[in-house]
């Protein structure tokens, strides 16, 4: 780590691989011989449309992402989606299946309300969104359109670590916080999203993978830029894609693959994650928030015995170097976000850090 960097434990935007920096860095006023920026360059040129189809194509193979979806490089963020999806799926049969398991998912449940029947088809806020439901306690529909789930709680700091069975019933789902750390099945799926701030690159691009099939039937009134037929027939290309954006998702896919993809990722973030509740469990001053079986490894909230003794415990570790570990406000208490890029001895460090913390306190 270069040694004027922190370790950055923000939820997002978050942490980038020092390695990606540096390289955009090194190229950020001549990109490859071009004599400009990616910043300043057409995105129907040349240079660029080998950056966008290279960095589409890697993304294909390195999520393993079947022939019959397309990825689309969107705008609008995470946010956008909790919209795009009912006016794009719901037309079907008028009626979605959702299931609440933190606030991202709560918005995108009140957001589809204004286009159809939505049916709660589970939810963890009788435990405050300590736990995901398992599958025996999902209420589905099976006339729904498609059932809406958000695989990764970046707020409560809880993961499914399970795909619902729906019986056909097509799954869209919230990957903005915990896409790229394990391979998917996305042959289960029929839409998945990402805000690219998390796991992939800086804020302003979204990562859309669809089957195909599941577009071309958009409500009658869903706006031109939302709808992802327009976005397919032009390959993300109806109007100026996030260039920059999309070029370091490229480095990042690049990243990535030096490490062995998602795969070798998934073991990483295992590894991580499990040093860091191990930490936790047996410490005399800390819980953690989530329920063991629902812990998200992206996400790891956890407080202490007051809410002072948090106060204490973020302002130390602010000033030895970790940052970012204050909770969300709705949460309290702390929480570590580990993506991808967070290196292992950012972890290491910080569980030698509480040990040394519940030691003195
Ligand atoms: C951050 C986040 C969002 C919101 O993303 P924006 O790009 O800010 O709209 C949505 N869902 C999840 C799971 C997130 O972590």
């Amino acid at each position: 780590m270069a040694n004027d960097r922190v370790y950055n434990f923000s939820a997002g935007p978050s942490m980038l691989p020092l390695e990606v920096l540096e390289q955009a860095g090194s190229e950020i006023t001549n990109y490859q011989g071009s004599g400009m920026s990616v910043m300043e360059m057409s995105h129907r040129s040349k240079v660029f449309v080998k950056i966008f189809e290279d960095t589409q194509n890697h993304f294909r193979t390195l999520f393993h992402v079947p022939e019959n979806y397309k990825i689309l490089f969107l705008q609008g963020g995470g946010s956008s989606q909790f919209s795009m999806v009912p006016l794009n799926l719901i037309g079907k049969t008028g009626k979605a299946d959702y299931v609440v398991t933190g606030n991202f998912s709560n918005i995108a449940y009140k957001e589809a309300q204004k286009y159809g029947d939505i049916n709660l088809a589970g939810s963890s806020a009788d435990r405050d969104h300590t736990y995901i439901p398992a599958q025996d306690q999902l209420n589905l529909d099976s006339g729904a359109s498609y059932f809406y789930f958000c695989s990764n709680n970046t707020v409560y700091g809880t993961e499914w670590n399970y795909v619902p069975e729906t019986n056909g019933v097509p799954i869209a789902c919230d990957m903005s916080s915990d896409i790229l750390s394990r391979p998917v099945d996305i042959d289960k799926f029929g839409v998945i999203f990402a805000g690219a701030q998390k796991n992939m690159a800086p804020a302003g691009l979204t990562v859309v993978i669809i089957r195909e099939d599941l577009a071309g039937h958009e409500l009658p009134y869903t706006p031109l830029m939302m709808n992802y037929q327009t976005m397919i027939d032009k390959d993300s290309m109806y109007n100026t894609p996030p260039c920059w954006c999309i070029y370091i998702l490229g480095l990042v896919l690049d990243w990535l693959d030096n490490l062995g993809g998602v795969e070798v990722m998934e073991q990483i973030k295992g590894k991580k994650a499990g040093m860091l509740y191990d930490c936790l469990d047996a410490s005399k001053l800390f819980t953690c928030c989530a329920e063991k079986g629902s812990r998200s490894d992206m996400n790891v909230t956890f407080r202490s015995v007051s809410e002072d003794m948090d106060a204490k415990f973020v302002s130390e570790a602010t000033a030895a170097g970790f940052t970012n570990l204050k909770g969300h406000r709705s949460v309290g208490g702390m929480r570590a976000s580990i993506y991808n890029a967070m290196p292992m001895e950012g972890v290491e460090k910080l569980v030698d850090f509480i040990k040394e913390f519940d030691k003195n306190n």
